[in-house]
């Protein structure tokens, strides 16, 4: 069993000021029954945390860091904007730069206004689709996660459910009243919603490939019907793609499935490992944003040029180079070692993988909603987690979030997940 001193006084002094001792839910290691590790720095594929454990990072802070800890391009982008200032609270150069990159990137965007968090780009996504079409209510499905405003807060995956939590204490009945939650992956209730709620529904929310509760990809057809019933509707299709984008799909899931929607939500990999996060779309919606229209968004540090300067410079490497499909591979790679060492283990697990995404879920069969989330098993997910830890592999500390990969994770970190399988394959 690996000692960490540090880590455990840290974590003691923390919960004495912070709640829980940490500024997210999922970074207690509630969700595995365990003490979370305090980080001192990160290179590259690993993390070290305070007691001089190193560790291949396969949480890369919950997505962000597809080129892996302090790249040398990102570093340098960082560092130079640094000295030219932090924030202006007047436009910039660098916002221009990325605002090209992600309407060039994604087929969905024709314009785009950057925010500082996930939790914003879905709240004002939401807020425009209220607007542009009048009506009230928005669908989002049972275990999708789109930040924490309160009209979202329902049934909303990883962090929640990890502290099984179904909705939130303070978020008051009037702002879900208007929240209809779906099953995942079943086109008849999304048909039957629009059938019951014909000119109600505003805009219908959907990770594209879901992440928040584990991966789990879209069925066949299911993304189609959201295309179709919205717009037979009057509705508006929103995918957020805070996790989705560059991480399934160098154009995110719109482009893998080849479904267009009206609004894009973007976070986690746009700003490099800072804090960004935008939301885009058609023109005609967009447009409707002040200043140009009349539905209110603004923020003090929105399009912050350190930020702006980390995306610019990841987006650049993975446009120039073959980070992205070196992190895919990896990932490929790692869902097969973890298939094979749980097959010679004799546990059933199912390996869900899409691009650079993926989750051992433990249980006989694919998982394609929240329900199937909910029969795994979390006993063995625990044991799985806390091996793989003390051999030197950081999982996301919940059984319910995506692992992720990234272009810095080679050969010799394949190697090292290999042997903390072998071990945990042992210890059984
Ligand atoms: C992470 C995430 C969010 C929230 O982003 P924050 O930056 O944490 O507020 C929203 N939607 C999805 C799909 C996410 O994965």
């Amino acid at each position: 069993m690996t000692t960490t001193p540090r880590s455990q006084a840290l974590f003691l002094e923390a919960q004495r000021l912070m709640p829980g001792g940490v500024n997210s839910p999922v970074r207690a290691f509630a969700g595995v029954e365990g003490s979370p590790r305090f980080i001192a720095r990160g290179d590259g594929p690993y993390l070290e945390d305070v007691d001089g454990h190193r560790y291949v990072d396969l949480q890369l802070s919950f997505g962000p860091l597809l080129l892996g800890h302090a790249h040398p391009a990102v570093v340098t982008a960082v560092s130079e904007a640094v000295r030219r200032g932090t924030t202006f609270g007047a436009p910039t150069e660098l916002e221009v730069q990325l605002a090209a990159k992600v309407v060039a990137t994604f087929p969905a965007v024709d314009m785009v206004r950057f925010v500082n968090s996930g939790t914003e780009a879905a709240m004002s996504a939401i807020r425009l689709a209220r607007a542009a079409t009048g009506r009230s209510a928005i669908v989002k499905f049972q275990g999708c996660y789109h930040g924490h405003a309160d009209h979202l807060l329902a049934a909303a995956g990883s962090g929640v459910a990890t502290l099984s939590l179904p909705d939130s204490p303070g978020v008051t009945e009037g702002s879900i009243r208007d929240t209809v939650v779906l099953p995942y992956n079943d086109p008849s209730e999304i048909e039957a919603c629009f059938r019951r709620r014909p000119e109600e529904i505003a805009a219908v929310i959907v990770e594209p490939v879901a992440g928040n509760m584990g991966v789990i990809p879209p069925n066949p057809g299911f993304l189609e019907a959201l295309r179709s019933q919205t717009s037979d509707n009057g509705a508006l299709l929103i995918f957020d793609e805070v996790m989705t984008g560059w991480r399934v799909h160098p154009q995110g899931a719109q482009e893998l499935y080849g479904v267009v929607p009206d609004l894009v939500c973007l976070g986690k990999v746009l700003g490099g490992g800072l804090p960004a996060a935008a939301y885009g779309g058609r023109r005609d919606l967009m447009e409707q944003i002040a200043p140009s229209g009349p539905v209110y968004q603004a923020g003090t540090l929105s399009g912050n040029p350190l930020a702006m300067a980390a995306g610019l410079a990841t987006l650049e490497v993975l446009e120039t180079t073959e980070a992205w499909a070196d992190a895919d591979e990896w990932a490929a790679r790692a869902a097969e070692s973890i298939s094979r060492a749980a097959e010679r283990a004799g546990i059933p697990v199912v390996v869900q993988r899409v691009g650079t995404m993926l989750t051992p879920f433990f249980g006989e069969s694919p998982v394609t909603d929240f329900q199937g989330v909910l029969a795994t098993d979390r006993a063995a997910f625990n044991r799985f987690f806390h091996t793989l830890l003390d051999a030197g592999v950081y999982l996301p500390p919940s059984p319910f979030e995506a692992a992720f990969t990234s272009s810095a994770h080679g050969p010799k970190e394949l190697a090292i997940l290999q042997e903390a399988l072998d071990q945990w394959v042992k210890a059984l």
